[in-house]
């Protein structure tokens, strides 16, 4: 009998498959446009549209439902400033942070004798790296413990700035969150038509200043057509950011990643798992991007914990 969750399973690896190859494909033949247009308007556009929800739920949604000069205002304020500070923080650092092998110190680039049997030959750098490390087209060099290259980071997601890019995911899912339900509160307190046509409100666009804009619209009843696109529009933000973060929960805590994703011969325990990721202060990582958190690895050595199966090397 077949269990009723293969079918979802096999159809998302297929999807991951082609998505793989076109992928690559766009690699091959425009590398370079990925890397100096691509990555910065995928950034650019990440912190516009926080900057936007941000601007829209202090200036319109906020003021519709309490006391500006209350105190829920500005705690909602003090928590606006907390979240930019860590979304663009650990936007920054993960930018920043180089997780490739070659940042490692000079005398870790070649293995001790009795591991040199783990290490395997980078058919595209021509040298000898270390398990888990694998090359990227885009970065064109190997990285650590490689999950991933991300497009709004612009550079690959691997032993060093992981930690950056998940406390990036939780931010953007619980800020997220946070504005899906005053707007979703806010539409039930006026009573918004939800589901009219977002499209329509284009057609009535007046003037350059966009706070001009939205207060005309206040006095419109157009106003609600925008409060309702916006609140369609945060739950597919929603649904987007908290998906990636589920996947990096999921894989950090079983010690795999993404294109090992069942592969579990790393896995040192829950706890073990995450120290290895978020270093050794953990939670406090979350508070600030700029909190320094040692790892207990340099990424170049991997206790292995059950039997390694044959794996497929990535692209
Ligand atoms: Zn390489
Ligand atoms: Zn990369």
């Amino acid at each position: 009998m077949i269990k009723f969750y293969v079918l979802p399973i096999r159809c998302l690896r297929q999807l991951f498959i082609a998505a793989e190859a076109f992928m690559l494909h766009c690699i091959k033949h425009h590398r370079l446009k990925i890397v100096y247009f691509l990555h910065p308007i995928s950034a650019a556009l990440l912190l516009l549209v926080v900057g936007l929800y941000t601007w829209y739920e202090l200036q319109f949604i906020l003021p519709g439902m309490c006391n500006t000069s209350g105190s829920f205002y500005k705690i909602n304020c003090f928590l606006a400033i907390y979240m930019l500070h860590n979304i663009v923080g650990n936007l920054f650092c993960c930018w920043r942070t180089d997780t490739s092998f070659l940042a490692v110190a000079k005398a870790r680039q070649h293995p001790i004798a009795s591991e040199a049997h783990l290490w395997h030959l980078c058919t595209h750098c021509q040298m000898l790296v270390p398990p888990r490390a694998w090359h990227c087209r885009l970065c064109n060099t190997c990285m650590l413990k490689r999950d991933h290259h991300c497009n709004i980071s612009a550079n690959c997601i691997g032993h060093t700035n992981q930690r950056y890019f998940i406390a990036l995911l939780t931010h953007l899912t619980v800020g997220n969150l946070v504005v899906f339900i005053y707007n979703a509160v806010y539409v039930f307190m006026v009573r918004l038509p939800v589901f009219s046509d977002p499209l329509i409100f284009l057609t009535q666009f007046q003037g350059f200043d966009p706070v001009k804009y939205f207060e005309s619209f206040k006095q419109n009843p157009n106003w609600i057509i925008i409060n309702g696109a916006i609140l369609k529009i945060s739950i597919f933000s929603l649904v987007f950011v908290a998906s990636q973060l589920g996947m990096q929960l999921y894989m950090v805590s079983r010690g795999s990643c993404m294109y090992f994703l069942q592969d579990r011969s790393y896995d040192l325990g829950f706890l073990n798992n995450w120290r290895l990721v978020l270093g050794k202060r953990m939670l406090w990582t979350f508070v600030s991007p700029f909190i320094r958190s040692p790892q207990p690895s340099d990424g170049t050595q991997w206790l292995v914990t059950r039997k390694p199966e044959e794996l497929k090397k990535p692209a």
